[in-house]
């Protein structure tokens, strides 16, 4: 029986991927392979890939002509690895798709999420995020489905290694994405573009199976309010509910991520008009063709950051004296 880091892996590889999932959910999986394939990429074909935690998602291989002749491996994981019919980013989910892109030799992940957003501005004030929105996010708070890989070296970085989650969200990467979003924002698809450097956007992965309570909402505005109040210096705070993906697991696997985050709703009572109709307008006709555009030129053209001190996603795992190891149970 093998263990989870040499349980055979039989996928694509690539140093490019994309776990691009609602900015693309009102295309089926075969369309978004045929927007790309029209781009002039070669589709290597896509299938579901047995992992050492269970059946992994489909995961699509593409091959993308550069300016010198030379093709560019790129995998795509549909809507970051969620399989139908089963429990959306369990750590079971977020298990599969990091061994995948592990295995796969993945050094730069794309993530397009689509969120509801907590602001506590007031919706009149036009620096506020609001639906139409695209956001570059600054942080994240981390949740319990944000573990390692058991069974593999990436199981927990204690005690061999301190890990640490400051700018998750690699800046180097975000920097290729900015121009895209703004030509967007300049032709009115997009509200307005985000960045750290405007507001601190935290991510909130939803506790529950589905959208928050009016309590849970409130505490997030309530939290926002106080902390911009005592830093009155920095740029506010808002949280953005319904992330997609393990931010730590990135980091622990030295893996560039690029995470941007399209406004579709209003938090669970907060602003007008009703979630869903807000929510399934812009998933519907606003943002598919935007995004793979904007995910198509990535794809094709993104540069992997080199000695860019403000890039931390290769440099924030520190190993620990061994005898920290030898203090534990199981080691001998
Ligand atoms: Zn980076």
């Amino acid at each position: 029986m093998s263990s989870p880091a040499d349980f055979p892996y039989d996928g694509p590889r690539a140093a490019f991927a994309s776990l691009t999932g609602s900015p693309l959910w009102s295309l089926p999986i075969d369309a978004v392979v045929a927007a790309f394939v029209a781009r002039g990429w070669t589709h290597r074909g896509g299938k579901r890939v047995p992992t050492p935690y269970g059946l992994g998602p489909e995961v699509h291989a593409f091959d993308i002509p550069q300016a010198d002749g030379s093709l560019r491996p790129f995998i795509w994981i549909p809507s970051y690895g969620d399989i139908l019919g089963e429990e959306t980013q369990s750590a079971t989910t977020l298990r599969r798709v990091f061994w995948i892109l592990w295995k796969a030799g993945v050094e730069a992940a794309i993530v397009g999420g689509n969120s509801g957003v907590c602001d506590p501005r007031p919706h009149s004030d036009p620096a506020s995020i609001q639906p139409g929105d695209l956001v570059l996010p600054w942080s994240y708070r981390t949740h319990q489905e944000h573990r390692g890989l058991p069974g593999t070296p990436y199981a927990a970085p204690w005690p061999r290694h301190n890990l640490f989650l400051d700018a998750p969200f690699c800046p180097a990467l975000a920097a290729q994405l900015l121009p895209l979003a703004q030509a967007y924002e300049a032709k009115g698809t997009l509200r307005k573009v985000h960045t750290p450097e405007t507001v601190r956007a935290a991510l909130v992965q939803v506790e529950t199976v589905t959208f928050e309570t009016d309590f849970d909402v409130l505490m997030w505005r309530a939290i926002n309010k106080t902390i911009s109040d005592m830093e009155p210096g920095k740029p506010p705070v808002a949280t953005l509910h319904g992330d997609c993906l393990n931010p730590l697991l990135a980091r622990f696997l030295g893996i560039h991520l690029l995470y941007y985050h399209l406004v579709c709703n209003y938090a669970q009572g907060l602003g007008t008009g009703e979630i869903h109709e807000t929510l399934t307008g812009l998933f519907l006709d606003a943002y598919p063709a935007m995004t793979i555009d904007i995910e198509g030129k990535l794809a094709e053209t993104l540069t992997l950051p080199h000695d860019d001190p403000a890039c931390r996603c290769r440099a924030s795992l520190m190993e620990n004296p061994p005898v920290f190891a030898e203090a534990m149970s199981g080691c001998r």
